[in-house]
């Protein structure tokens, strides 16, 4: 599903330099990406999911050379095949819920909104245990509740990758178990792949498998 190789990276004008040689994730595996804060987690879901463009090096996901695409092709792909759960949620608060979790099918043709998609958002919101929430705005959501609106969006358009960055990172300790139970569940039912960046490391064995940003070769020059 991921397979990146010879992967160099740095922010144009900044000290921060990413190296990393090989990295591959399989169809259908739960991996979750640990490193210390500053290490390039984040940086690395960008590239993956076209976002960032490498210097150097070839990064496929799903088959395609995301690292070879135009800006416009790598936009759709990114929304048709990627599901990204950002840290700070990116829900836009002028939208309602239902809008928010609709919105990969309002910015690119490369979706079509219908009756069917529209029933499913639905009944993702029922899965996730907010469908009595989907006509507030996100300032009126708790941090929990906002988490799972953006996984809603994340899931509803089927992607075959979910990126999640510290998905569970402000929660406690209840609502964390329960968003990856609701996270886990909706991958294995979508047949998806799951890359997690976490900070928590009690919930680490719930995973497939660690990659540890230690092992990337990730440093700054400073
Ligand atoms: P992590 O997610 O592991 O905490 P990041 O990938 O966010 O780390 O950041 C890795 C490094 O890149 C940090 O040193 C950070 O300051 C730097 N960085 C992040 N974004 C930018 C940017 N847009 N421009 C320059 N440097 C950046
Ligand atoms: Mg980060």
């Amino acid at each position: 599903m991921i397979s990146v190789r010879g992967l160099e990276f740095k922010y144009e004008g900044g000290e921060f330099h990413l190296t990393m040689p090989e990295f591959g994730v399989e169809r259908g595996e739960k991996v979750a990406v640990i490193g210390p804060s500053g290490s390039g987690k984040t940086t690395l879901l960008n590239l993956l999911a076209g976002i960032l463009s490498p210097v150097a090096g070839t990064i496929t996901v799903a088959g395609t050379e995301v690292s070879a695409l135009g800006d416009t092709e790598r936009r759709d792909f990114r929304i048709t095949t990627i599901g990204f759960v950002f840290q700070d949620f990116e829900l836009l608060d002028y939208l309602t819920v239902t809008d928010n979790i609709l919105l990969p099918y309002r910015i690119t043709s490369a979706l079509a909104l219908d009756r069917d998609v529209r029933a499913r958002a639905t009944a993702l919101a029922g899965e996730m245990g907010i469908s009595d929430l989907v006509q507030r705005h996100p300032s009126e959501l708790s941090q929990g509740e906002k988490q799972r609106a953006a996984i809603c969006r994340a899931l509803l358009p089927r992607p075959r990758l979910i990126l999640a960055d510290e998905a569970t990172g402000n929660l406690d300790p209840v609502n964390k178990t329960h968003i990856l139970d609701l996270l886990f569940r909706s991958v294995d039912h979508h047949e998806a792949t799951l890359l997690a960046v976490t900070h928590d490391h009690e919930l680490l064995d719930r995973f497939d498998r660690v990659a540890d940003f230690k092992d990337f070769h990730a440093w700054g020059d400073a």
